[in-house]
């Protein structure tokens, strides 16, 4: 098929060059004129090779920069405006224009290194098309990161204001922070991976040409399972410990995967020790994580370890108001309100919820009230609802008369001991949806009818004494909350 045989032009080639200069615009209107020019100006199309398109590039660092920068979206440029192409290959062409290269693509000092000594330079006969392509162009390993997650869209409260802090050290200077690793940790959907999507946007603005490789842990031990298959380790390592910042979000999934985790240890002390910072992510605490090993646990505390907390009401709300504020339709501070009220564990929920509302009045028109909440919501709403139990309701009203747990259960009748529990008795039949029976058992095995006998009784206290009846209001209000 037509290669880049050089002199002898192919027959289609200028319907060819056609199709090469649309891709390249294409790419071009992707990814912005500035980095066009940075990185992809310099590739020349060298053929068409049966479904591979053959591309030049002046040096292996250009080559690989390619590749791992901009690989798929070149590939799905290809295919987009040269019909039956399945993949790319990129190529090194002969030197020779390699100093005005450098000078024009003006690569970061840092990156000078990568660029040249003479062996890697040539590659001289590009290995067989179908095998070289492949690795070449299947490099998933950069993530792409989510346009929503910087630091401008995080919104900093107590909980989180540490881990915030953080992470905009780090992303304001690599690895000279001090902070290496960083280890961030918390629940479900506080905002760890935003986190670090956001320290790796900061980080690209500032200093082109640097390499943030953000990765799930899975994916990591997907691509080391792959490589160990196909007996390609050494270019997972090589590719791995080339970058300047390594990510590695939710690292609780390499538990109990031994062979992994080793090769993880090795690539983070490689990182570690060239300088390079690394920003991991888990659920919990390095001393919390049960399955890692000993030396990785000790690695990986001695950076910094931030945690975010599970989030406050106030936080909640925070975060509503500045979503609902870009929202496009009107959000009532009374829905952002119930909605940070009920919606308590975890932001990836309280945003879906909010989201669908917003879609809701849209789609129909219909102005978001505290009656459509119920409406719309009443899935999120029941799954979020709390459960509170009989122990829960003990203890803090114990707590709040200051009486003992075990009175509770206790067969003791004085006033002190007696009134106390019978609040709680009421509550437990006001805030769960146990049976008075079931209620009783768990009051020192006591008869339904004194069950019944306490909720009939302090209603009718709260009915004669204000004050009385203000206190069991604010307990239940706490328990609720
Ligand atoms: P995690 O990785 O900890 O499970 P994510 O970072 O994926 O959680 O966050 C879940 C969702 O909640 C994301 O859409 C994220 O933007 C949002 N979110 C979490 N915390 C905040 C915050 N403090 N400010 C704004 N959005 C947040
Ligand atoms: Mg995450």
């Amino acid at each position: 098929m037509d290669t880049d045989s050089g002199d002898t032009p192919p027959p289609n080639a200028g319907k060819t060059a056609a199709s090469w200069a649309r891709a390249r615009a294409r790419l071009r209107q992707e990814v912005g004129d500035v980095e066009y020019r940075n990185w992809l100006r310099q590739m020349t199309l060298s053929g068409v090779d049966g479904e591979t398109v053959l591309v030049n590039l002046p040096t292996r660092f250009l080559r690989d920069w390619v590749r791992d920068h901009y690989g798929d979206r070149l590939r799905l440029a290809c295919q987009a405006e040269m019909p039956g192409i399945r993949q790319v290959a990129l190529r090194v062409q002969a030197a020779g224009a390699k100093a005005a290269v450098e000078e024009e693509v003006g690569e970061p000092a840092q990156l000078a290194e990568n660029v040249t000594t003479a062996p890697l330079v040539i590659e001289a006969a590009p290995a067989p098309a179908a095998a070289a392509t492949d690795s070449l162009l299947r490099n998933d390993w950069l993530v792409p990161l989510d346009q929503r997650f910087t630091f401008d869209t995080f919104v900093v409260g107590k909980p989180n204001e540490f881990a915030h802090a953080c992470a905009r050290r780090v992303a304001e200077g690599v690895a000279q922070s001090g902070f290496n690793p960083l280890f961030l940790y918390g629940g479900v959907g506080l905002g760890k991976t935003h986190l670090m999507h956001s320290i790796a946007w900061a980080l690209r603005e500032q200093t082109s040409g640097l390499t943030v490789a953000y990765m799930s842990a899975e994916k990591f031990m997907y691509r080391f399972i792959a490589a160990l298959r196909s007996h390609n380790t050494m270019e997972f390592k090589t590719q791995l410990r080339s970058v300047h910042v390594l990510m590695v979000d939710d690292l609780q999934f390499l538990i109990g995967k031994d062979n992994t985790q080793e090769e993880f240890f090795h690539t983070f002390n490689a990182l570690i020790d060239a300088g390079k910072q690394i920003i991991i992510s888990a659920d919990k605490a390095p001393n919390d994580l049960s399955g890692i090993e000993d030396r990785l646990r000790t690695r990986l505390s001695g950076g910094i370890v931030a945690d975010l907390h599970a989030t406050t009401y106030e936080l909640r709300l925070s975060i509503l108001q500045a979503k609902a504020n870009h929202a496009g339709v009107e959000v009532p501070a009374r829905v952002q309100e119930l909605l940070a009220r009920k919606i308590a564990s975890n932001v990836r929920d309280l945003e879906g919820a909010l989201n669908r509302l917003v879609a809701h009045a849209k789609l129909f028109g219909r102005p978001i009230t505290l009656d459509t909440v119920p409406e719309v919501l009443s899935d999120i709403l029941r799954a979020h609802d709390k459960r509170l139990s009989i122990d829960d309701i003990q203890r803090k009203v114990a707590e709040h008369y200051n009486i003992r747990l075990t009175e509770m259960a206790s067969a003791r009748r004085s006033r002190a001991v007696a009134r106390p529990r019978q609040v709680a008795m009421y509550l437990a039949k006001q805030l769960t949806s146990r049976s008075l029976p079931e209620i009783g058992r768990r009051f020192g095995n006591r008869d339904h009818t004194t069950v019944l006998h306490a909720v009939n009784k302090i209603t009718e206290l709260m009915g004669e004494d204000p004050s009385f009846a203000e206190d069991v209001t604010l307990l239940r209000k706490m328990l609720e909350m």
